[in-house]
């Protein structure tokens, strides 16, 4: 026993690992002030409707402008805001700014204009969560159904926590969507039972749907399920125009990718995509 403690005790004090270890500290030191110095920007991607080019909604997703560190993407930040409890102000200023944006677009005229914010896992438990969403469309007088909000399947979790917290949102009439579909588990048993508005058809399958035959039989049979159960399908990470033209002979109703955008700051959104 003795011994064992001895072993992981001179581990923890491996040189690379104290600097890990100060690595994390430090960025979680920075992520804590990361709100109040307004480092935190909301990019727009916009989402295509396949069949008539229209765009008339939005993905916000998070970047981190650190005045010491540089740009940092999400999935550099995300995990240690979940594991730190940090998510829950970062959440709670992405929806805050996401109906802000909303607000100021519908005061430039965009009435129909609808944005997808990403809640994760450590969020959607939050007790009050429901509440913060209800406050903030208030607040800005915005129509409940221009926020979507999109949860993995993951986050889903437990059923009995999950449908309330489904069922009040779709109360309120947010628009809610789930997010990399197909990658989870039981997703046909919780389509049955949860309010679902949205299917986002997860990129790994879109990525290879001209050369796999795997990968274009389960894209195809994603957009005819979420069809025939009333669903709108979103297809994320199309990067060729030979995708789009896949998705819109499946029936797809919109695309998301590089090939028409990437994640674009709110002046960029304006100029390109809201014109008169
Ligand atoms: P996600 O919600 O599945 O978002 C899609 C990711 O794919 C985004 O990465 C987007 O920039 C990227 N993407 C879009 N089009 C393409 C394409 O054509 N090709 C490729 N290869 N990638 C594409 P990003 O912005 O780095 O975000 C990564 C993940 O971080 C998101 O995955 C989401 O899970 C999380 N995230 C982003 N913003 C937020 C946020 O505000 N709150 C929370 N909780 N999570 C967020
Ligand atoms: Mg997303
Ligand atoms: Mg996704
Ligand atoms: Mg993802």
């Amino acid at each position: 026993r003795v011994k064992d403690r001895g072993k992981a005790h001179y581990q923890f004090y491996r040189p690379e690992m104290n600097s890990e270890i100060q690595n994390v500290v430090s960025l979680e030191m920075h992520l804590r002030k990361a709100i109040e110095k307004q480092e935190l920007i909301l990019l727009f991607q916009p989402q295509i409707e396949l069949s008539t080019v229209k765009v008339k909604s939005f993905e916000a997703l998070i970047r981190w402008n650190c005045s010491d560190l540089g740009m940092i993407s999400p999935s550099d930040f995300i995990p240690l805001a979940e594991e730190t409890g940090l998510i829950i102000p970062i959440g709670n200023w992405v929806i805050e700014t996401a109906c802000k944006q909303i607000r100021n677009w519908n005061d430039k005229g965009y009435e129909d204009i609808r944005i997808a914010i990403n809640i994760s896992p450590k969020q959607f438990q939050q007790t009050n969560l429901v509440n913060k969403i209800k406050t903030m469309l208030e607040k800005f007088h915005i129509e409940p159904s221009s926020l979507e909000i999109e949860i993995t399947e993951g986050a889903m979790g437990d059923k009995q926590e999950t449908i309330p917290i489904l069922k009040s949102l779709k109360e309120i009439g947010v628009t809610i969507s789930v997010d990399d579909f197909g990658t989870g588990y039981s997703s046909l048993s919780y389509l049955k039972q949860f309010p679902i508005d949205v299917l986002k058809i997860d990129q790994s399958f879109v990525k290879d749907v001209l050369n796999n035959e795997k990968d274009a039989a389960i894209t195809t049979t994603i957009i005819h399920l979420g069809r025939s159960l009333g669903l709108e399908v979103i297809a994320e990470g199309v990067e060729k125009a030979e995708q789009a033209e896949f998705l819109l002979n499946a029936q797809c109703q919109k695309a998301q990718g590089y090939y028409f955008a990437r994640p674009l700051v709110v002046e960029e959104i304006e100029k390109r995509f809201l014109l008169k």
